[in-house]
């Protein structure tokens, strides 16, 4: 039943979103999220411990044309941050924003940054970078992310107050599409290229989201209150530090654990990397 919860839960929301939104394509969109979250649970529970984290990497990977080519090419609709803005200025609820609303403000009270560990399409691409080391990336470095987020919301509203048509842009107008587009490529593109250079400069494949995400930001203020937790098992930890030294976002999953109470760190992802790298079980 765990396994298919996430098939039924993107059912359920797509079929809500299709019946008040009225557009078929969220009864696409989300029950694929859920379905190949779903496959990604299947395919860990088949895997040897140390294994198991392919199921996870194979699902990020298979949601990520959800994003980029069903909604970002087909649909030509740019779901980045700074594409929110511009959709917020024209006073329009649009699929961009129901996607915040969904994946990064109302879901992370639920799941917490599940998002980052399973479906963003940005660290699709990390995940499986030919890199083996997991470098703690220096504490002071996490400021920079708000640089990125100053200038995600200044991007655009420089471009609004320099007269550009931002109403244009919008998928529902025929003369927008092509605005979508570009700013869909050059956005992506943007956050592809720095986020594959800062994993090779830092010897970690989720430096970006360490330095430069500007939406973890956001995510991270609903994370706080998060019902799904990484938690003690129970079990006594023995202190190897493992879970620690491999956690993709530097938590401090050891101190959680031995303090026996469910992790409180909004930096966590959810991968379940430190669970299944435990030797003894401590890690629920
Ligand atoms: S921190 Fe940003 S880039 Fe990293 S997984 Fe989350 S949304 Fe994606
Ligand atoms: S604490 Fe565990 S589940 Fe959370 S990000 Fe770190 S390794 Fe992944
Ligand atoms: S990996 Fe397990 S045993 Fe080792 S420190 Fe972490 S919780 Fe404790």
């Amino acid at each position: 039943m765990r396994l298919f919860l996430p098939l039924l839960i993107g059912l359920l929301v797509g079929a809500l979103l299709y019946f008040t939104k009225g557009w078929w394509g969220f009864f696409i969109i989300f029950p694929w999220i859920g379905a190949c979250i779903a496959l990604g649970l299947f395919i860990a529970a088949q895997k040897p411990k140390a294994k198991r984290d392919q199921g996870r990497r194979i699902a990020i990977l298979a949601i990520a044309p959800i994003f980029l080519i069903f909604l970002g090419i087909y649909q030509r609709e740019n779901l980045q941050l700074e594409q929110t803005v511009f959709y917020l200025a024209a006073g329009a609820f649009s699929r961009v924003l129901i996607h915040y609303t969904v994946a990064k403000v109302l879901g992370p009270l639920i799941w917490g940054r599940g998002f980052c560990g399973w479906a963003c399409w940005t660290a699709a691409i990390l995940e499986w970078l030919p890199i083996q080391e997991n470098r703690p990336i220096p504490k002071n470095h996490a400021r920079f992310r708000w640089l990125f987020l100053l200038a995600s919301l200044l991007i655009p509203l420089l471009f609004i107050w320099s007269g550009y048509d931002y109403r244009q842009a919008q998928i529902y107008e025929s003369g927008g599409k092509f605005d979508q587009l570009v700013w869909f490529a050059v956005g992506n593109g943007f956050y592809y290229i720095t986020a594959i250079i800062l994993a090779f400069r830092f010897g970690k494949k989720r430096a970006f989201c360490k330095i430069a995400c500007p939406v973890s930001l956001i995510m991270k203020i609903p994370a706080q209150y998060a019902r799904i937790r990484i938690r003690p098992s129970g079990i006594s930890c023995i202190g190897c530090g493992q879970c620690s030294r491999n956690c993709p976002m530097d938590v401090d999953v050891m101190a959680a654990i031995r303090s026996g109470k469910p992790l409180q760190s909004a930096e966590c992802i959810l991968c379940g990397a430190c669970r299944h790298i435990c030797p003894v079980g401590a890690i629920q």
